[in-house]
């Protein structure tokens, strides 16, 4: 099961220390995923995030962990995060600048190219 979430850009209330999925996620989710979730970048890295799953408004909230795994990846209003549920434990994600290329080198998005 694969789905994507962008990230707000500066219009949309942003927050930081938390995420939630694209609404329509919910119900695909809702039950089958542990509250403590290992996020896995396309380099192999491994992250430890908690997951709420939120049955009060349907929403699947990541929350701890989350602020360090989106600063280790530099994370930037407008990309595309596409997450793979691997197991009911495990996501793999791919991050995609909004020019349309795949974030591979998370370390350099500082540098002249958009990316
Ligand atoms: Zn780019």
């Amino acid at each position: 099961m694969e789905f994507f979430k962008v990230v707000p850009d500066d219009r949309w209330p942003l927050r930081t220390d938390e995420m939630c999925f694209p609404p329509a996620v919910y119900s695909l989710v809702h039950g089958k995923v542990l509250q403590d979730v290992t996020m896995r970048d396309t380099i192999g890295c491994t992250w430890q995030v908690k997951l709420v799953d939120r049955p009060v408004d349907r929403k699947i909230v990541l929350g701890h962990g989350w602020p360090t795994f989106s600063a280790a990846h530099n994370f930037r209003a407008l990309d595309y995060l596409v997450f793979h549920l691997v197991n009911n434990s495990t996501f793999q994600v791919s991050v995609f600048c909004e020019c349309g290329l795949e974030v591979v080198d998370f370390t350099l998005r500082s540098c002249e190219r958009c990316h």
